[in-house]
């Protein structure tokens, strides 16, 4: 018999008549068949009436106590939502997280799942009882409550999920909350984006990160990596959502299946860096080891000896950000640049392996809008730019996708303004609005079930070695480690850093009918830029041709240089970016071994950077080795 596990988020849960509404759900589900897990948030803005609670008391409320207030929220959830199954004539009982054995590490307000102890749980599943748990809690090996972050029952709902699984059920999520499921874009600013039917994995954490908001990435992660089908749907209806499952063969046959913006996120520069081995490791790890994510990392070719890395942080962090990194910029005699605010408008789908041209279009839509992008980095399925805000406010681009005039809860909105614009006009590039597969057209029935777990094979109702597997559940997971040694890169230099410019380099190799890999981009100077990007090493000559005669073209101050001499390495997996220990394990390893990274390209499933190709093989060992694949 199968576990269906039913998360209510707290929108889902915030008054009788939605707890009434989420057990008649679970009592259905159980009726269908199902053994039934219910996992609930705190009630509506319960989590943030606690905090302000603590705020009245101190400023700096110590983090252990804070968890014991916050957990409370989710515990007054529990027990109403067992109760309004009682009262509809199911049993049902409750248990708090570390009841029922969520163990997580002592990071007090952002503990990490180690392990789930299934016995009880498993036991009330099979006594007939819907089993109500908290979300966002657990306790740590010293017996004290710790809960996962904030939207932390998301990643309860897919852990417990996953541990269900080991212990031998076949099993699915379901996600309720707010909205009807996974759009092509934010519908809110794009009022023609679609309800898509189903993601994968892969293309919901690129969504999620980048703003897409429906879900707690970190789930997304647990689910990928214990093989959970999501499905993200709407608690006030019956309507069936998104489903996030593993990649199938239609996901390909577009090139995009969703655009995102993000908001909040900062750029900072560091120019002049030496360009030697362990650079970047030294300065990535330095951001690692006081826990700060970084975004995207765009490490361009260097010239002079002299590299430049772009990145960004979330804005929330870029003081901490340059205090920390102070020293280290002030040794390396480099310079780290604020660029002011920026929006990151990303398009992302599994197509884009497959299908070429997707830059060229994205860059087009563009350069149409007059939009100048300050940075641009590409993943195996994602292309992100950014694009610059300030000054559009003032500059009178007004926001107004409705025809309606701007009001003061919108202001908010004012803050993206070209993000905005850029969003739309990419959304419409890649015609998301319109229905076919993978934007809103169902796929074949059945195609996107569950397939069998690799995982799977060595679970057995044994729980004891069912609980062994779950150890460590929220380690970093590095699938794989991939070298390319048949491309070649080609760079403009001093490329002016206009509207339009990249557009017509990518427009004029695209023609050519040559299929770009890695982009990279960076500021260079004061309004210059240095852009690189890797073809086919067949394609170099064509390709370098062709750059050469249209930046000719834009100035022909701008120099343009092949290197035929380049392997790609990329390192692909999950939580590449909630982990931020994963670029400093890959630039230490390359770093150990003295071999220099000429360029580097993150997103948040793949980390990819270019060495010599004659270290190539080297530089594949070493990585095997640093993330254990061998
Ligand atoms: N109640 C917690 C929060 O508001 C956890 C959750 O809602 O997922 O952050
Ligand atoms: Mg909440």
């Amino acid at each position: 018999m199968g576990v269906v596990v039913q998360k209510f988020g707290g929108s889902s849960v915030k008054d009788a008549e939605s707890v009434m509404e989420a057990a008649r759900k679970a009592i259905r589900a159980k009726h269908a068949g199902s053994k039934v897990i219910v996992v609930v948030s705190a009630q509506g803005s319960t989590t943030d009436d606690l905090i302000a609670k603590a705020g009245q008391i101190t400023s700096s409320p110590s983090a252990r106590e804070m968890d014991m207030l916050l957990a409370t929220g989710e515990q007054i959830s529990i027990a109403l939502t067992a109760m309004a199954i009682h009262e509809l004539g199911e049993r049902a009982v409750s248990f708090t997280g570390p009841q029922i054995g969520i163990v997580t590490d002592s990071t007090h307000r952002k503990a990490r799942i180690k392990k789930i102890d299934t016995v009880r749980l498993c036991e009330a599943l099979d006594s007939g009882h819907i089993v109500v748990l908290a979300g966002f809690q657990g306790v740590d090996e010293l017996g004290d409550i710790s809960t996962l972050g904030r939207g932390g029952s998301d990643t309860t709902a897919v852990a417990v999920a996953a541990a269900v699984k080991l212990a031998g059920y076949e099993v699915e999520c379901e996600i309720y909350t707010d909205v009807d499921g996974v759009y092509t874009t934010d519908p809110r600013i794009v009022p023609d984006a679609r309800k898509m039917d189903a993601i994968s994995y892969d293309e919901m954490l690129e969504m999620a990160s980048m703003g897409a908001g429906v879900m707690h990435s970190r789930s997304i992660e647990f689910a990928k990596k214990f093989d959970v089908p999501l499905m993200v749907r709407n608690a006030k209806s019956d309507a069936i959502g998104t489903w996030i499952v593993p990649e199938a063969s239609w996901m390909s046959e577009i090139p995009a299946c969703g655009v995102a913006l993000a908001a909040d996120e900062a750029r900072l520069v560091l120019e002049g860096v030496p360009d030697r081995p362990g650079v970047s490791h030294r300065v990535f790890a330095v951001l690692a080891d006081a826990n700060i994510a970084v975004d995207m990392i765009a490490q361009s070719v260097g010239e002079g000896g002299k590299a430049t890395i772009g990145f960004t942080v979330l804005n929330t962090e870029l003081d901490r950000t340059k205090k920390i990194l102070a020293p280290i910029v002030a040794e390396l005699g480099a310079a780290l640049n604020e660029t002011g605010k920026v929006s990151k408008v990303s398009v992302v789908g599994a197509g884009m392996r497959y299908i070429s041209g997707v830059a060229e279009r994205m860059f087009q839509a563009l350069a149409i809008e007059g939009v100048n992008l300050k940075m641009i980095t590409t993943g195996d399925i994602k292309i992100s730019v950014l694009v610059e805000e300030d000054g559009a406010a003032e500059s009178g681009i007004i926001e107004a996708p409705t025809g309606e005039p701007i009001k003061k809860a919108h202001l908010e909105s004012k803050k993206a303004v070209r993000g905005r614009r850029a969003l739309r006009a990419v959304h419409a590039a890649f015609a998301l609005p319109l229905s076919r597969k993978g934007a809103g057209e169902p796929p074949a029935s059945g195609e996107f079930k569950p397939r069998p777990n690799p995982l799977m094979v060595a679970a057995s109702k044994d729980r004891e070695a069912a609980i062994a597997r779950l150890e460590g559940m929220e380690d970093v997971l590095v699938s794989g480690v991939h070298l390319n040694t048949e491309q070649s890169r080609v760079t403009v230099h001093d490329l002016p850093d206009k509207p339009g410019n990249c557009s017509r380099v990518f427009n004029a190799v695209a023609t050519g009918g040559i299929l770009v890999d890695m982009i990279v981009q960076n500021q260079s100077g004061p309004a210059k830029a240095e852009l690189s990007f890797t073809v086919p090493r067949a394609d170099l000559t064509r390709a370098l041709k062709r750059t050469q005669d249209v930046v000719r073209e834009i100035d022909p101050a701008c120099r343009v240089v092949g290197d035929g001499d380049i392997a790609v390495l990329f390192v692909l997996g999950v939580g590449m970016r909630t982990h931020t220990g994963v670029a400093r394990t890959m630039f230490g390893a390359l770093a150990a071994k003295g071999i220099n990274i000429s360029m580097i390209n993150t997103s948040e499933v793949c980390v990819g950077v270019v060495v010599e190709r004659a270290r190539g093989e080297e530089a594949l060992a070493c990585l095997t080795e640093a993330f254990k694949l061998g």
